[in-house]
């Protein structure tokens, strides 16, 4: 038998896709003592400018190492952020629409999740930690504490790492922000020191020819985000696409 391997009891590997909710995440598991390890997953996304922000939010929070995964989902489509033929709704669009929106991403989690296991495995990190939430959300399944739990339990029986003599999996599944309403995780954000002004969550920016990023202000994520702050009392500094009118007149820059 291959010696057991040692898992870092505060090794820990953090999705961060370069948005408030992971970079807060992240911020929390550096704040509870966690060596961090970050991954990225560069998915064919038309929001790319998430890759930027997660690489620059990784090491300014105080991350160890940052890790950049190519996966081709764009191949596979079925989604608003992977598929340019198809729209990115508008946050009024979706008002009575179908519970899951186009931009639910076929599977993402569960994908993401898989890779993030196998990185774990490999750095024998204890802990993944995902910044996923179901109360201010867009309905995607995959960001539900059932379907993590279950997550959990699946890659526990199918790796190395495996089980624990107690019952417990070897490489548990930390959702800190899950039942956090978003003004709720931008508090908790705020009050250690994450800048949100380096986070993006539009998923349709209009991004100028020298690189200045203007969040859409009209997509879900946008409206989530900005309803987010508005209920936290805390300023928002997203800069928004200048032709909007917003009711923080927060087109700065
Ligand atoms: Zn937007």
């Amino acid at each position: 038998m291959p010696p057991p391997i040692e898992f870092a009891p505060h090794s820990a590997v953090i999705l961060l896709s370069g948005g408030l909710d992971s970079a807060t995440c992240l911020a929390l598991a550096l704040a509870r003592g966690r060596d961090c390890r970050t991954i990225s997953f560069d998915y064919g996304q038309r929001h790319r400018h998430e890759l930027a922000a997660a690489a620059a939010l990784s090491p300014g929070l105080g991350a160890a190492h940052h890790l950049v995964v190519p996966v081709g989902l764009g191949a596979i489509g079925g989604s608003a952020l992977t598929d340019p033929g198809i729209a990115v709704p508008t946050a009024a669009a979706r008002v009575g629409a179908s519970p899951i929106p186009t931009t639910y991403v076929p599977a993402r989690n569960l994908i993401f999740l898989a890779l993030a296991t196998a990185y774990a495995e490999t750095a024998g990190a204890s802990e993944i930690w995902i910044g996923a939430n179901a109360v201010d959300y867009s309905g995607y399944p995959d960001c539900r504490e059932p379907f993590l739990r279950a997550f959990e339990r699946t890659a526990a029986i199918g790796t190395r790492a495996g089980i624990r003599p107690d019952g417990t999996a070897a490489i548990r599944v930390v959702a800190p922000l899950v039942h956090l309403s978003k003004a709720e995780i931008i508090r908790v954000g705020a009050s250690l020191g994450v800048d949100f002004g380096l986070t993006r969550s539009c998923y349709d920016p209009q991004i100028t020819a020298d690189g200045k990023f203007f969040a859409c202000g009209r997509c879900e994520s946008c409206a989530i985000r900005r309803a987010g702050f508005l209920a936290a009392g805390i300023e928002d500094t997203t800069v928004y696409a200048p032709d909007l009118a917003h009711p923080q007149g927060a087109a700065h820059g």
